[in-house]
């Protein structure tokens, strides 16, 4: 199962299904997406947009016996509705020796049951005409279906067949583990900037569990067993550990229903302590290199910042992560943001420039800024551009005609997102799933409406520290020596974010 990444908050440009709040491929290590049949993954954007913005119907919410909560949104545009079941377990919840097993047993979760045998599952899918998808976070696990509302009830009974009933075939899971290994081969060994990507993460956070890459690091992968998988399902794979997400079509009433009859079979099971591990303040600014076989140059650099869950905690002010978002913006939010104009077409310092914040993690993360530089510009002089354009903020206020600009900007592109009802229960789960509560969703756009010049200039003052960064810079190696030096040739095919 190899298909393109796929993240919730991150892609601007190529919006994939599960974006979720607008920022930019900056982040897109994020999240793995595997498919069984998905469609239509690409520029949606350009797809299509319905006239008839969806109404703000309620979400309602239940929680079973055993603990599980089921959010269900009705949206009767459509004969369709959209099902997930959110696992909070990810790459944050693992420890040193087993990074990656979270999405590896994502994999597993399509290898059968007691009830459905192995690739029975894929097919029962496609009987009821659904298309499905799975996809691992950092900080999540979620599974879903898209469908026609009246094939729900099949479909809810095979996701909670799964929950429980899983096979651990080891001869499925050494098949699956290689498939996940080729995976790591394609999507990060092969690919530069997304190996970058990685050591850039491991070095911005030297305990934050977000150091590790979702995919798992390669020596890991090769001592995983299938007891590991198992063990890790039993523990985390709960009905209390999960959400159930309907949107669509349907009749809430009837889904709690369900949602009763097939998961509420299920006993509710203690879950094991998760370690406070919050990341060691940082005593100065941090620089990799990276050689690697690539045809350009590139920068990544990363400030540590706080996110909505900080917020939530009454660690940081509310405003100030709906402050970062919009500054977020100002840098990099289409052909008129300040990178755009300034260093890309401008002074042609950039070939591409990106900023990106993704504020609704579980942990605090990174406010990132990437760049290529233009030809005959050595990448020193792009950073230090960038950092310029950084440090303007600090000291000069936004123009209220450019605030006004980005912040109808970052509405629109959220009241277009909120037209799918993909990125609804996404938003819903993903939300719920970080201890943020799916009520955020209605925070957002007051939040960032609310946001004002003062504001931004205080958090770049406050976060956009030269002691709280780290710079990663990728230095081009020939392309043909290292093809030489590899045993055998890979692909080197990279694949779209
Ligand atoms: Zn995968």
């Amino acid at each position: 199962m190899i298909t393109s990444l796929a993240l919730p908050g991150v892609i601007r440009t190529s919006f994939l299904v599960l974006v979720i709040m607008g920022l930019s491929g900056a982040f897109s290590s994020l999240v793995l997406a595997d498919s069984g049949s998905i469609q239509g993954k690409t520029d949606s954007n350009t797809n299509h947009i319905s006239n008839s913005v969806p109404d703000n119907s309620k979400v309602h919410e239940y929680q079973l016996k055993n603990g599980m909560k089921v959010l269900v949104k009705q949206d009767k545009r459509a004969p369709v509705a959209v099902i997930q079941v959110w696992y909070r377990i990810g790459t944050s919840y693992e420890h040193d020796g087993i990074t990656g097993l979270s999405h590896l047993l994502e994999h597993m979760m399509f290898k059968g049951t007691k009830k459905h045998a192995s690739g029975e599952f894929e097919k029962l899918v496609s009987a009821i005409g659904a298309r499905n998808n799975a996809f691992t976070s950092q900080d999540y696990t979620a599974y879903y279906e898209v469908l026609a509302s009246d094939k729900l009830e099949t479909a809810i009974e095979i996701e909670a067949d799964r929950m429980r009933n899983l096979l651990f075939d080891p001869e499925e899971f050494k098949k699956e583990l290689e498939v996940v290994k080729e995976e790591r081969r394609l999507r990060t060994d092969d690919n530069p900037n997304a190996l970058m990507r990685e050591q850039f993460n491991a070095v911005a956070f030297l305990n934050s569990p977000y150091r590790a890459p979702v995919i798992g690091w390669m020596v890991d992968l090769e001592h995983m067993k299938v007891e590991d998988a198992h063990d890790w399902y039993k523990k985390w794979y709960t009905p209390n550990n999960a959400t159930l997400v309907i949107v669509g079509d349907v009749d809430p009433e009837q889904i709690h229903a369900w949602a009763e009859k097939y998961f509420g079979v299920y006993q509710s099971h203690p879950l094991p302590d998760v370690k406070v591990r919050t990341e060691v303040e940082q005593k100065g600014i941090r620089h990799i290199t990276m050689k690697l076989p690539a045809k350009l140059p590139g920068l990544r650099m990363g400030f540590k910042v706080p996110g909505m869950i900080s917020a939530k905690k009454g660690e940081v002010e509310k405003w100030e992560p709906y402050a970062l978002e919009v500054l977020a913006y100002i840098l990099d939010g289409g052909d008129s943001a300040r990178f755009a104009k300034n260093l890309v077409r401008g002074r042609e310092i950039a070939a591409s420039a990106g900023a990106g914040y993704y504020s609704y993690g579980r942990l605090p993360n990174l406010f990132v800024i990437t760049g290529v530089p233009a030809k005959d510009v050595s990448t020193a002089d792009l950073q230090k551009a960038l950092l310029n354009e950084v440090d303007i903020l600090k000291n000069e206020l936004v123009s209220e005609a450019e605030l006004k600009r980005v912040k109808a900007q970052v509405v629109a592109n959220e009241v277009f997102e909120r037209d799918s009802i993909e990125h609804v229960a996404t938003l819903l789960g993903s939300l719920e799933s970080v201890g943020l509560g799916h009520q955020y969703m209605d925070d957002y756009v007051p939040g960032v409406l609310a946001v004002t010049a003062e504001q931004i200039r205080e958090v770049a003052k406050k976060y956009l520290l030269e002691d709280h960064l780290t710079v990663a810079e990728l230095i081009p190696q020939s392309l043909k020596t290292t093809a030489k030096t590899e045993k055998k040739p890979s692909t080197t095919k990279s694949i779209k974010k």
